[in-house]
């Protein structure tokens, strides 16, 4: 597909268009030039910071007439290249439809705009002992907006689920400009398809997202905090799944840390972690309103613990909980630190993640790499970095992709899928056909077709080339 330049007339145009702000300085573009995907930058032509759904209606309408590409964005902490973009264009901001509009009480939902951040809405639920419970590491920089288009995980998914479960409602704006409405604030909803969960996911590569109604629950009166540490990793990951089968709890959060990731919060942020000398250390968070049977939930867990191997358990006391989670929320940037690295977002049926690190740890050995894993043991989703270290340069760039296809290959045949919660955006499409076959691929890209006909909304993402 040819595109257009951003032309002094289309600027023109734009300017007499949009109540928010528009950004053409090459310095000011900087930010927009990139995400949290390492090494990767592209400038846009254009930022327009959307002050309303009708800015955002009418730039789409100029950037479809004149064939110009169409980034949206919301914080950019995305770990794909999802909001980068890559031909240029106009990056559409969301940061400035920051509002919400309103905290529904009887209806347990929130109706924000896209650019809120999830931390504000967190934090504005939570003085009306409301809960909005996806949680993560960026939750100070992310946007709800963001958070849909990427279907945002984080580490409370186990118990409430993934933004697919917490998304009720939106209002996006099509390719053309034209404004849509889907679901609302319905818990049921079967009429006609579920354009909401289409939405979900995709992105930005169907529609921008303006608005949506979220699900909230109630928040949890109480919680606790455990750490568990093992001297393998299989009676870890045995013990996480014995929690539901055996213990009849459910945590809020099963995590998991492997050695060499607690390591490296160690050395990055100069701190001591307990239990530093064990081969991985299970987090688990649990939360309820009846504090006596909370309780003996934490001792139900604690058992389990220590029957699956655990030669000690710490129930943390809530300095140590903020200081543990903490020392969670870290391992990514701490992992990374250490080296030049590619980061992986795998997800498999939780059954399967014990065969999948005895396999991984084989297969890094086998083939002279340094993989390092951690995550969200209770939803499946592991994350595996694999670290240059002092392979070198040749190596890395010629046969990673080959590596990481061969690791992908493995996670399909056990179930699972490439990406859990970071999604496909930049760095992950040429891996696609790994996990979708091809008349499902076909699917996918005749829906983009018919959601977005000149191709025009963050081109070049999700898809490879044919
Ligand atoms: C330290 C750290 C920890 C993280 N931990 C987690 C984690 O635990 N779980 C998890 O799921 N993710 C995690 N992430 C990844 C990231 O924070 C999430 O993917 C987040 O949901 C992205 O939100 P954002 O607003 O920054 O989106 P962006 O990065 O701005 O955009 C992400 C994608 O969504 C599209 N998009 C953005 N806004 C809109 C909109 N309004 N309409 C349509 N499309 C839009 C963009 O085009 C892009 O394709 C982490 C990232 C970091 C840096």
């Amino acid at each position: 597909m040819a595109y257009n330049k951003v032309s002094e007339e289309i600027i023109r145009k734009i300017r007499n268009v949009v109540g928010g702000s528009v950004v053409i300085e090459k310095s000011e573009l900087e930010p927009y030039s990139h995400d949290e995907t390492e090494n990767l930058k592209f400038y846009p032509e254009i930022v327009v910071k959307s002050a309303s759904t009708n800015d955002v209606s009418q730039v789409m309408k100029i950037a479809n007439d004149n064939l110009i590409p169409v980034t949206p964005r919301g914080g950019g902490t995305g770990l794909s290249g999802g909001a980068i973009p890559v031909l240029g264009g106009v990056v559409l901001s969301l940061e400035r439809m920051n509002h919400i509009l309103e905290i529904d009480k009887e209806n347990l939902v929130a109706v924000v705009e896209a650019g809120v951040i999830l931390e504000h809405l967190q934090n504005e639920v939570a003085k009306e002992g409301l809960f909005f419970p996806i949680d993560m590491g960026s939750k100070g920089s992310a946007m709800i907006g963001g958070n849909i288009a990427s279907c945002a995980g984080g580490t409370r998914a186990v118990k409430y689920g993934v933004m697919k479960d917490l998304c009720l409602g939106t209002e996006a704006v099509l390719a053309n400009g034209e404004i849509i409405k889907t679901g609302g604030k319905l818990l049921k909803n079967v009429t006609g398809y579920n354009l909401t969960q289409l939405l979900v996911g995709s992105e930005g590569t169907l529609a921008i997202i303006t608005k949506a109604i979220v699900r909230l629950v109630p928040l949890p009166l109480y919680r606790r905090t455990l750490l568990a540490p093992f001297d393998n990793i299989k009676s870890l990951t045995e013990c996480a799944l014995s929690f539901f089968s055996r213990g009849g709890v459910f945590p809020r959060a099963i995590e998991f840390m492997s050695q060499p990731s607690i390591l490296a919060v160690e050395k990055y942020k100069n701190i001591n972690v307990p239990y530093n000398d064990k081969k991985g250390l299970l987090l688990i968070d649990l939360d309820g309103n009846d504090e006596l049977s909370l309780d003996r939930e934490v001792e139900k867990i604690g058992e389990i613990c220590l029957s699956k191997g655990a030669p000690d358990v710490l129930v943390a006391s809530s300095e140590k909980q903020k200081f543990l989670w903490e020392v969670r929320h870290q391992v990514a940037e701490a992992v990374k630190s250490l080296s030049v690295y590619k980061e992986e977002d795998i997800a498999l049926p939780r059954s399967k993640i014990c065969e999948f690190v005895e396999y991984i740890d084989k297969f890094c050995e086998d083939n002279k790499i340094w993989g390092i894993y951690y995550g969200h043991l209770g939803d499946g989703n592991l994350h595996l970095n694999i670290l240059k270290g002092d392979m070198p340069d040749k190596r890395w760039e010629k046969e990673l992709p080959h590596i990481i296809g061969e690791i992908f290959k493995k996670v399909v045949s056990l179930g699972g899928t490439i990406s859990g919660e970071h999604g496909i955006g930049l760095m992950q499409k040429r891996y696609l056909p790994i996990a979708i076959g091809k008349v499902e691929m076909e699917l996918m890209r005749s829906i983009k077709r018919c959601w977005d006909p000149n191709n025009i909304l963050n081109p070049d993402k999700i898809f490879p080339a044919y």
